[in-house]
């Protein structure tokens, strides 16, 4: 049998068949630079609760600073207004968590959709109708860390009942089934 290596490399191309603008290779490097000053303040951490170095405050701020630059630059070039990403952003957190976090509330996440469709994906079995109760589907959503009420499951089973099974946008919305 081939090495992993050399299955992998079946999907390896040398350069993009199509013409990048200079616009989105600087989108892509500030992207880039984003998740490596990220990579930088988790790396700080990592070496003060895992190799026992300490923990130096003053860097974090700094590359904090680097992480917030980067945000600020991807804002510029998206036309968009910082201000405005935190606004959305805090009345974002208001919607999800109205008492304060609470891992029930992040499992629903009422500003999203009724509940979170992806995690429902994973419970839903290739040949286990999602819909009908009593099924593993049913009584999974019923236990921890879900925890939801009969009620809570039923509207659950609605948004199943009503979206696409491939790719879970609303029936209406949705292009795999209406494309037929
Ligand atoms: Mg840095």
């Amino acid at each position: 049998m081939k090495n992993y290596q050399q299955l992998a490399a079946r999907t390896l191309i040398d350069a993009p068949d199509f013409e990048i603008s200079d616009q989105d290779i600087m989108l892509a490097w500030n992207a880039l630079g984003l998740a490596g000053e990220a990579g930088e303040v988790a790396d700080l951490v990592k070496k003060d609760v895992f190799h026992r170095h300490g923990l130096d405050v003053g860097k974090i701020k700094k590359e904090l600073g680097d992480c917030l630059w980067y945000i600020a630059a991807l804002c510029s070039r998206l036309d968009l207004d910082l201000n405005e990403v935190m606004a959305d952003n805090i009345a974002k957190l208001e919607a999800r968590y109205p008492g304060g976090f609470s891992t029930r509330d992040s499992i629903n996440r009422v500003d999203v959709t009724p509940f979170p469709l992806t995690n429902l994906r994973r419970f839903v079995g290739a040949s286990e109708p999602a819909s009908e109760p009593g099924t593993l589907f049913t009584r999974r959503l019923s236990q921890p860390p879900y925890s939801l009420t009969t009620s809570e499951i039923r509207k659950v089973i609605e948004v199943v009942e009503t979206t696409c099974n491939e790719c879970w946008d609303s029936d209406s919305d949705c292009n795999c089934c209406n494309d037929e």
